[in-house]
């Protein structure tokens, strides 16, 4: 029998397996850890960086096996370079989407629609690559500058009245609870002293500007995703959407902190994923288009290049 390449569900299996181990050891792995200097893993050979999913896999494996930098690259890109992959090395894959066009089976005229298949390559962490001499290859991180210096309350002062001018959100400061209310259109947030830290600060305000860009009149993600998951699962997905998609915010304003007295969701999603890994992309998919949505909303370009 002709051995198969690794189907799209049995590496989405591996990346689901993973982070479900690494939770139920207690670690959250979507929580970046945030450098300055190496923010958003990219391609070593390319230099674009990795987009949706990828990026949160990426971080988790870089966590995980302790790697140095984030840069990766393929096999092929590597030997290209006259590197080597160290032996036993463990890859990770790379999730991207390709456009097939096939007969559409609604009409009997030959006409085409296009459907998009998931498909996975394998990339190695530039860490687990050796020169042709067998030394460790260097990351040139020179010219990557986190976005925002200096005080992170000051900055999320400013992202506060600029998002709210430009999205309509108000931000309430009061009790002790951090929600986003769709009814109301409205965040919460606990006064400031309230929180343990500054990036607990920070990171619990993005975690709910993200909430807020899936109401009915920006990407209307809870109404779609209650259609078609269902309340529970859906729940779970937004939960999961907001946490990651803060994260990919966190990395651009250099906030790498936890989302404060936020752990019960957890194990009610954790749970869901177990019985279906593909809420996992779902969840990463929608991080990545709030994402994008909340710099467009603010007239910034996202950083992301594919
Ligand atoms: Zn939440």
């Amino acid at each position: 029998m002709k051995s198969k390449s690794k189907s799209k569900s049995s590496a989405l299996d591996e990346i689901v397996n993973d982070l479900i181990t690494l939770m139920e050891n207690g670690v959250k792995p979507w929580r970046c850890p945030w450098s300055a200097s190496d923010a958003m893993p990219r391609n070593f050979s390319t230099g674009n960086e990795y987009s949706g999913v990828n990026i949160f896999t990426m971080w988790m494996y870089a966590a995980k096996f302790e790697f140095s930098s984030n840069h990766w690259l393929t096999f092929k890109q590597a030997s290209s370079l006259g590197y080597k992959v160290i032996k036993g090395s463990k890859s990770v894959p790379v999730f991207f989407y390709k456009s097939y066009e096939v007969e559409d089976e609604n009409y009997d005229d030959g006409r085409k629609k296009l459907v998009k298949v998931l498909k996975n390559f394998r990339a190695f962490n530039i860490d687990q690559v050796v020169d042709e001499k067998g030394n460790p290859v260097k990351v040139d991180t020179s010219n990557s500058e986190p976005p925002i210096s200096g005080d992170i309350f000051d900055a999320m002062e400013k992202l506060k009245s600029e998002y709210s001018e430009k999205s309509g959100v108000r931000f309430v400061t009061s009790g002790g609870k951090a929600f986003y209310s769709p009814s109301n259109d409205k965040i919460n947030m606990p006064d400031f002293s309230l929180f343990d830290s500054e990036d607990g600060y920070a990171s619990t305000l993005l975690h709910e500007i993200l909430h807020s860009t899936g109401s009915e009149q920006r990407l209307n993600r809870f109404t779609k995703q209650n259609a078609k998951y269902g309340l529970k699962d859906s729940y779970a997905i937004e939960e999961l959407t907001a946490d990651i998609g803060a994260c990919f915010l966190g990395s651009y304003y250099g906030v790498s902190g936890e989302v404060e007295n936020h752990a019960s969701y957890l194990a009610s999603w954790l749970k869901q994923l177990r019985n279906d890994k593909s809420l996992f992309l779902k969840a990463a998919a929608d991080a990545q288009k709030a994402y994008t949505y909340f710099f467009s909303i603010l007239d910034k370009t996202s950083k992301r290049a594919a």
